[in-house]
């Protein structure tokens, strides 16, 4: 039977609302310039935003496997550093300093030129004029069950009683990496430098001071909502509980996460004239059902039947706590203005 840590007293959590997310990855650039800024973390990306369907980052992640069946690990293995691609450099003084004229063109310095973070960024599925693509959202999950902690055999990875943020110990890591091929989102990074396991922390030095982590902070979108998801005020708490309209991403995975998502609504699909088809969605449900599991169905018509009681005049408490109106109803207390820490983080 693998490891399981100690239940927690309280658990935070996350809601994504996937529809209002702009792509613009200002999470990503929040976290990186906070926690990712080392040596050996340049390829680090605790917070990704990736276009789907795609595929991702490390790249395909989502075959690589990990995680638990019938309560025993699922074989994985462990993602490749070119699976994770690095940032690109681009020759940009030659283009603008380098006095060629239209003879030079933009092309990249360095890197590998079959993948790279956000590879596939923006690029559309189906055929226009009916194609599609949306953002997922991810960071640790922070997970009741975590497969990284049950492959560790040096317990080096813990998750903490008052909240249930899921922590690598550095002292005690001593770089096997069996957790990042356990993971099956793939959120653990190796930093050769250091040679030890590194992941998202959920900012926890804020957290502890009652700031909201930063990427969810900074979210222009009003995308992220977090949270204690037993505090029934919490925004979190409500859609995850109460509306159930937030689900967990892969659940089959069996390391029951704690990050949730509202799964993206679709626009119609035209028909060969270019007349809307009535009732029409243009993200397969099959395909939202590969990532969410069949409840993606109830919440999606859950979320229609809310609009149309707004588009006859009616209220929605729900969709008013998704439009987040107020930024503070988003953060489950954690409101604190960063900029007013003894310790900043
Ligand atoms: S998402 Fe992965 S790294 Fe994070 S707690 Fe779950 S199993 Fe561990
Ligand atoms: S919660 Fe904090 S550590 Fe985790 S991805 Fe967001 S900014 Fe990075
Ligand atoms: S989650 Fe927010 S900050 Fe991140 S890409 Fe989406 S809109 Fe931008």
């Amino acid at each position: 039977m693998p490891v399981q840590p100690p239940p927690v007293k309280r658990q935070l959590a996350a809601v994504f609302d996937m529809n209002k997310c702009l792509g613009c990855q200002t999470c990503t650039i929040a976290c990186k310039t906070l926690w990712t800024d080392e040596e050996g973390m340049e390829y680090m990306w605790w917070n990704i935003v990736s276009t789907m369907p795609g595929e991702g980052t490390p790249r395909g992640w989502q075959k690589l496997s990990g995680g638990f069946q019938d309560g025993e690990p699922r074989p994985s293995r462990l993602p490749k550093l070119s699976e994770f691609g690095h940032a690109w450099e681009f020759n940009y003084e030659d283009v603008l300093y380098g006095g060629q004229g239209m003879n030079q063109h933009l092309q990249p310095k360095t890197g590998d030129d079959n993948w790279g973070p956000l590879w596939d960024e923006d690029q559309a599925s189906g055929a226009y004029p009916n194609s599609y693509f949306f953002y997922l959202q991810m960071i640790c999950m922070h997970c009741t069950n975590p497969a990284c902690l049950a492959a560790c055999p040096r317990q080096a990875i813990y998750k903490r009683v008052d909240d249930g943020i899921v922590l690598i110990d550095e002292e005690r890591c001593s770089g096997y990496r069996f957790c990042m091929e356990a993971c099956p989102y793939k959120r653990i990074y190796f930093n050769q430098a250091k040679k030890v396991s590194q992941k998202c922390i959920l900012c926890y030095p804020r957290i502890e001071q009652g700031v909201a982590p930063a990427c969810f902070r900074q979210c222009p979108g009003r995308v992220r909502f977090i949270g204690f998801l037993d505090d029934e005020e919490s925004a979190v708490h409500k859609l995850v509980k109460v509306w159930k309209v937030a689900i967990p991403l892969h659940p089959e995975f069996g390391t029951e996460p704690n990050m949730y998502y509202v799964p993206p609504l679709s626009p119609p699909l035209f028909d060969d004239n270019g007349d809307v088809i009535e009732g029409s969605e243009r993200i397969p449900r099959q395909y939202l059902e590969s990532l969410f599991g069949p409840d993606v169905n109830r919440v999606l018509d859950t979320l229609r039947t809310e609009m149309a009681k707004t588009r006859r005049g009616e209220k929605s408490e729900m969709l008013d706590t998704l439009i987040a109106y107020e930024w503070k109803s988003m953060f489950g207390g954690f409101t604190r203005d960063p900029g007013t820490l003894k310790r900043p983080v």
